[in-house]
């Protein structure tokens, strides 16, 4: 075989550079959307407009009336690493605008028609200038009020390679939507406008952020999500997250933002599954719009071409930071809507705001009905400071045990006065609102959870010993992990010993427990910690070890409970953290209030 002699060594033409580096910015009409967007918000433009023709490959243009362009410098606007927002590596540290790197406009030029028509508020006139795939006009004069105006027409018309992996416009439009919902959710009180082959598809006013969120997200997202607003040192986080009972199998909303930036991030992803991790079925998707601001200089920006994934100084801290927040924001007892996303929501209701095209519609019927839900009642253990683990007692022994003096106050008890028991699986109560419904082996479920993980961090699981201790043949598994484990077994109120070569005595039970099945307790406890090997690994699978528990130890459905026992498990509800959802995630109760009955039989119409 002959061998070719090698090329010589050329510098490449500049468009092929430019189309070269084009091609990590601009990979589609959004891509251009976005870097477009971007210049118009660092501009400080309080308001922009944006069309899009044919999914953007036909036209995309972005009208802004921020700080407009100087026309000597319009070429230059157009010259690659040509930029106005930094001057030095400190300057790129520091900065807060969106770009920095003056290549959007040069790259976006290489590959589409481009014009700018632009005046700065001091210029008397406009002026205007096109580009067009490696070819520069000349800047003329133009008619047009302060701000910039930027045309992207026909993308990749010259490039076919490029085009090919284009999609329908459809799919392309619907691209530069999610863009424009992305900035809108970054910027709330900039004025968007969104047209889309000359229908208008989105209207957002100036609005607090959380407003904003509702307006781009769709009231029914608004209606499920609890506010969120914490500071921890120099960062700070706000937003929504929603119940949750409200988790959807798909991960339809998940939006995080930092600086005021769109971030597909793993340490914030992961911070906010840890954080819905205990209250949440792993195959469910929590759903949150949250923003994250914190120091330039703690969080490097330039690691992605289109920005959009970032590095952070500090990212333990950062994660720690997120997920507390949001585990607190889940945390109360009863799940006491946050006035902040109910006016979100109730304004949101109000003056009925253009939805997003991609915005689901809630599903309910015109309001006022609404699907039945969890209530917004008073809290408990806001009005009585609650300690963090409250006496224990086993379900079944309510009545003897001693229990807090029954709140005489209809608004301290929220789930009211127990009725009766349906089916062996729902209590029913009464309270000022109507019926309340509880599914009480979810419920008891929770609440046990809740305490052996107080008692496990306070290192106090009573134990009560069985009268009649309990023996069963045990595989050299259990055996192993009886003796691995033993200082965990005394710490979770277990006491097991060995029967003889293969078989186990339980002699005593964490008196929370003390009513479940010894046998199928222990079997449980010692599989879970079999499965974490070495006892150092036992603190790591906690949840799911105390989850397990809790499971078997909890009240089975078809176990007939006095009136007193029911109102107790009310009680201990109300008093109890993340007591509206079980362990999976699904309510615990449910609130039917008076109209929704009076409505069943048309009274009062
Ligand atoms: P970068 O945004 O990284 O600076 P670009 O290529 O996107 O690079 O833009 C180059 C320069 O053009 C910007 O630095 C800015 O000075 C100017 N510019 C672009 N778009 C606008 C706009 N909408 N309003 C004001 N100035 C703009
Ligand atoms: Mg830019």
């Amino acid at each position: 075989m002959q061998q070719q002699p090698p090329a010589p060594i050329r510098a490449l033409p500049d468009t092929l550079i430019s189309q070269i580096a084009a091609g990590e910015v601009v990979e589609r009409p959004a891509s251009a959307l976005r870097e477009l967007l971007d210049n118009a918000l660092d501009s400080g433009a309080s308001r922009v407009t944006i069309h899009i023709e044919q999914g953007g490959l036909e036209l995309i243009r972005v009208e802004d009336d921020g700080s407009g362009i100087a026309a000597d410098e319009l070429a230059l606007a157009l010259a690659r690493h040509a930029t106005s927002k930094i001057a030095s590596l400190d300057d790129l540290e520091q900065a807060r605008s969106l770009g920095f790197r003056g290549e959007a406009l040069a790259s976006i030029a290489a590959v589409a028609e481009v014009e700018i028509v632009s005046r700065r508020s001091d210029a008397a006139a406009a002026a205007s200038i096109r580009a067009e795939v490696g070819r520069l006009d000349a800047v003329r004069p133009a008619a047009g009020a302060p701000g910039t105006t930027v045309d992207v027409r026909r993308m990749f018309h010259e490039i076919p390679a490029r085009r090919q992996f284009l999609k329908s416009a459809t799919t392309e439009a619907g691209w530069c939507v999610e863009m424009v919902r992305r900035a809108a959710l970054a910027h709330p009180r900039i004025a968007f406008q969104l047209w889309q082959d000359g229908r208008q598809v989105l209207q957002l006013a100036p609005a607090e952020p959380l407003r904003r969120i509702a307006d781009v997200l769709g009231r029914a997202f608004a209606a499920d999500a609890l506010a969120l607003r914490a500071e921890f040192g120099p960062l700070r986080v706000h937003g929504l997250v929603t119940r949750p009972s409200a988790a959807r199998a798909r991960a339809e909303h998940q939006w995080l933002f930092v600086n005021r930036r769109w971030v597909r991030d793993r340490v914030l992803a992961h911070a906010l599954r840890a954080a819905y991790a205990d209250v949440l079925h792993g195959a469910l998707q929590p759903q949150y719009a949250l923003l994250l601001e914190l120091p330039p200089e703690r969080v490097d920006v330039n690691v992605h071409p289109a920005k959009s994934e970032v590095r952070f100084r500090d990212a333990q801290a950062v994660h720690q930071a997120l997920r507390r927040a949001v585990q607190q924001t889940l945390a109360p007892a009863l799940g006491a809507r946050t006035p902040a996303a109910d006016s979100a929501a109730a304004q949101a209701d109000a003056d009925g705001v253009l939805p997003a095209p991609a915005a689901p519609r809630a599903s309910a019927p015109a309001a006022p009905w609404a699907p039945p839900r969890q209530g917004t009642l008073p809290l408990r253990s806001a009005l009585q400071p609650w300690a963090p683990l409250p006496a224990v007692a086993p379900l079944s022994t309510a009545e003897a045990a001693p229990r807090p003096q029954p709140d005489p106050d209809p608004a301290h008890q929220p789930l009211g006065e127990a009725l009766a028991q349906l089916h062996g699986i729902y209590i029913l109560a009464q309270n000022a609102h109507g019926l309340v419904v509880v599914d009480m082996h979810a419920a008891h479920e929770r609440i046990v959870y809740e305490r052996l993980k107080a008692a496990w961090d306070a290192r106090a699981l009573p134990s009560q010993p069985l009268l009649l201790p309990v023996s069963f043949a045990a595989s050299a598994a259990e055996l192993g992990a009886v003796d691995e484990h033993a200082d965990t077994l005394a710490c979770l109120g277990l006491d097991i010993a060995a029967g003889g070569p293969a078989s186990l005595v339980v002699r005593a039970l964490p008196s929370l427990l003390a009513r479940g099945d010894a046998v199928r307790l222990t079997r449980a406890v010692l599989a879970e910690l079999a499965a974490y090997g070495s006892s150092a690994r036992v603190e790591q699978g906690r949840n799911a070890l105390l989850a397990s528990m809790a499971c078997h130890g909890a009240v089975r459905a078809n176990r007939q409970l006095s009136l007193a026992e029911m109102n107790a498990l009310l009680r201990d509800m109300e008093a109890t953290e993340r007591s509206d959802q079980c362990n999976h995630g699904r309510p615990t109760w449910r609130q039917v209030g008076l109209n929704e009955l009076d409505a069943l039989f048309l009274r009062g119409r």
